[in-house]
């Protein structure tokens, strides 16, 4: 078993597989407090659609959100 920075997403429903690989059903980042769904392809990838959150950001637990300006 692989050993893995817990980041504020590994709380339930949210888990990860065997490799330690994060599935990112709800986005604790976007929602503290219950998460927001993400979306089906977005889980997999353990990124955030929403907010971009993503587990290779700088150690796991700080990320900037990404604000498109025009
Ligand atoms: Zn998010």
């Amino acid at each position: 078993m692989q050993t893995y920075r817990k980041t504020i997403q590994d709380r339930k429903p949210n888990f990860r597989g065997e490799s330690g690989k994060l599935f990112l059903v709800r986005c604790f980042s976007c929602e503290s407090k219950t998460g927001r769904e993400n979306w089906a392809p977005a889980v997999a990838s353990g990124t955030c659609a929403w907010c971009g959150w993503g587990e290779k950001g700088k150690n796991g637990v700080k990320h900037k959100k990404s604000i498109k300006k025009i």
